[in-house]
C-alpha cells in the first residue's frame, strides 16, 4: 500500500486530505507542529473511517526530526500543507512567513531528495495571481504578490521549479486554491480559527452561532455587481479530492504541473450573507466598513485544466457549503476545543 506524507495534516484542508486518502487506501503520515490545529482533529479522522494515521509532532523546520520520519517509512509522496497562512500577520512578523514557510519547504525538499522521496504535492493559492487584469483566470496568467504570505507561495512555486528543472526524477503538483470553505457531512470536522477569524465564512457563522456581534463588510464601492468583493468559494471535500487524484496521477503528469482549483463560480460577500441565512434560518447582522487593505475586486477560477489532467471537477454547490459549515459550527461552537 503506497504512503502518502502529509504535513500540515492536522489543519483545516489537510485534515479533509487525510480522511481522503484514507478512503482512498493510502497509509497516511502526518507531521505537524500543532501550532495553528489539534490533535483531536486527527482522532475524529480515525473514529470516521476506522482506520489509524501515524502522527509526529515535528515542525517542518526540524532537519533531523524529518530525516529520522522518512528512514522510518517509505513514502511515496508528500502533500504539502503545513505554513504560515495569515496575510495581515504576513505584514507584520514577515521573518516569521519566510522561515517557517520557506525555509521549512526547503528543508523539507532536502530531506525528501536525501530519502529519494521525489514527489510533491504543493499548497499554493490564487494569491499569486494579484489583482488579476480579467477573470476567469487560468494558469497562464501573470503572477506577482503584494504581501510577504504572497511572496512565500510565489517563491515556492519558483523554488519548485527550479528543482523539477534540476532533475527529471522530480515530479511536483502546484494546486492554486481559491476560497476554500464547507466541511466534511459528518460535522465532525471543520475549520477552527484561532482568535479573531481572518476570512469571510468563519467570521459569518461565528456571527450566527452568537460568538461576534457582527460581520464587517470591507467595502460596497468595489465594480462588482453590488459593490462587495467577489470571490469563487470551494467546498473543501471537493479541494482534498483533487489532492487524492493529484496523488495519483503525479507519476503520469510528470515534470512539475499547475492547477486551479476552484468551482468557476465568483459570490458576492452580501449574496454569501444572504445564502447564509436561506440555508440556516440564522441572522446574520452586519455593517458596511472600509475596504481591507490589499483586497481585490473579483477573482474566480478557470479550472478546466484540472478536469482535463486530473480528471477533477468540484461538485458542491454554495448551499452545500454552506450547511456543512454550519453542521460544523452548529455542532461545535468551539471549534476542537
Ligand atoms: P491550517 O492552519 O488549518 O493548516 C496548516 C497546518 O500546518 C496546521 O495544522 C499547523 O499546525 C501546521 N503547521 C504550521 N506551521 C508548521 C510548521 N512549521 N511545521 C509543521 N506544521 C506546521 O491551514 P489550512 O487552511 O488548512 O491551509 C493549508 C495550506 O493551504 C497552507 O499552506 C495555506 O497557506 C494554503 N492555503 C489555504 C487557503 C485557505 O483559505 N485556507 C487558501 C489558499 C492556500
Ligand atoms: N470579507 C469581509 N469581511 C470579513 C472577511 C472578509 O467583507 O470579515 C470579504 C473580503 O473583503 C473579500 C471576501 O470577503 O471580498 C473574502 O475574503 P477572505 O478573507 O475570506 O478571502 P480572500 O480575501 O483571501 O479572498
Amino acid at each position: 500500500m503506497s504512503t502518502v506524507l502529509v504535513t500540515g495534516g492536522a489543519g483545516f484542508i489537510g485534515s479533509h486530505t487525510t480522511l481522503l486518502l484514507l478512503e482512498a487506501g493510502f497509509e497516511v503520515v502526518v507531521v505537524d507542529n500543532l501550532s495553528n490545529s489539534s490533535i483531536e482533529s486527527l482522532h475524529r479522522v480515525e473514529a470516521l473511517t476506522g482506520k489509524s494515521i501515524t502522527f509526529y509532532q515535528t515542525d517542518i523546520r526540524d532537519k533531523a526530526g524529518l530525516t529520522e520520519i522518512f528512514a522510518k517509512h517509505k513514502v511515496d509522496s508528500v502533500i504539502h500543507f503545513a505554513g504560515l497562512k495569515a496575510v495581515g500577520e504576513s505584514n507584520e512578523i514577515p521573518l516569521e512567513y519566510y522561515d517557517q514557510n520557506i525555509y521549512g519547504t526547503v528543508n523539507l525538499l532536502k530531506v525528501m531528495e536525501s530519502a529519494g522521496c521525489y514527489r510533491m504535492v504543493f499548497s499554493s493559492s490564487a494569491t499569486v495571481y494579484g489583482d488579476p487584469a480579467s477573470v476567469p483566470i487560468t494558469e497562464d496568467f501573470p503572477t506577482s504578490a503584494t504581501n510577504p504570505y504572497g511572496r512565500t507561495k510565489l517563491f515556492i512555486e519558483e523554488i519548485m521549479k527550479d528543482l523539477s528543472a534540476s532533475n527529471d526524477r522530480w515530479n511536483m503538483v502546484l494546486l492554486r486554491y481559491f476560497n476554500p470553505i464547507g466541511a466534511h457531512k459528518s460535522g465532525q470536522i471543520g475549520e477552527d480559527p484561532q482568535g479573531i477569524p481572518n476570512n469571510l465564512m468563519p467570521f459569518i457563522s461565528q456571527v450566527a452561532v452568537g460568538k461576534r456581534e457582527k460581520l464587517s463588510i470591507f467595502g460596497n464601492d468595489y465594480p462588482t455587481p453590488d459593490g462587495t468583493g467577489v470571490r469563487d468559494y470551494i467546498h473543501v471535500v471537493d479541494l482534498s479530492d483533487a489532492h487524492v487524484k493529484a496523488v495519483q496521477k503525479i507519476g503520469a503528469l510528470g515534470g512539475i504541473s499547475t492547477f486551479n482549483l476552484g468551482t468557476g463560480n465568483g459570490y458576492s460577500v452580501l449574496q454569501m450573507v444572504e445564502t447564509f441565512i436561506k440555508e440556516t434560518g440564522k441572522s446574520v447582522p452586519y455593517e458596511i466598513v472600509e475596504r481591507r487593505p490589499g483586497d481585490i475586486a473579483e477573482c474566480w477560477a478557470d479550472a478546466s485544466l484540472a478536469k482535463d489532467k486530473l480528471g477533477w471537477t468540484a461538485v458542491h454547490g454554495l448551499s452545500e457549503m454552506i450547511e456543512d459549515t454550519w453542521r460544523w459550527q452548529s455542532q461545535n461552537p468551539d471549534g476542537f476545543k
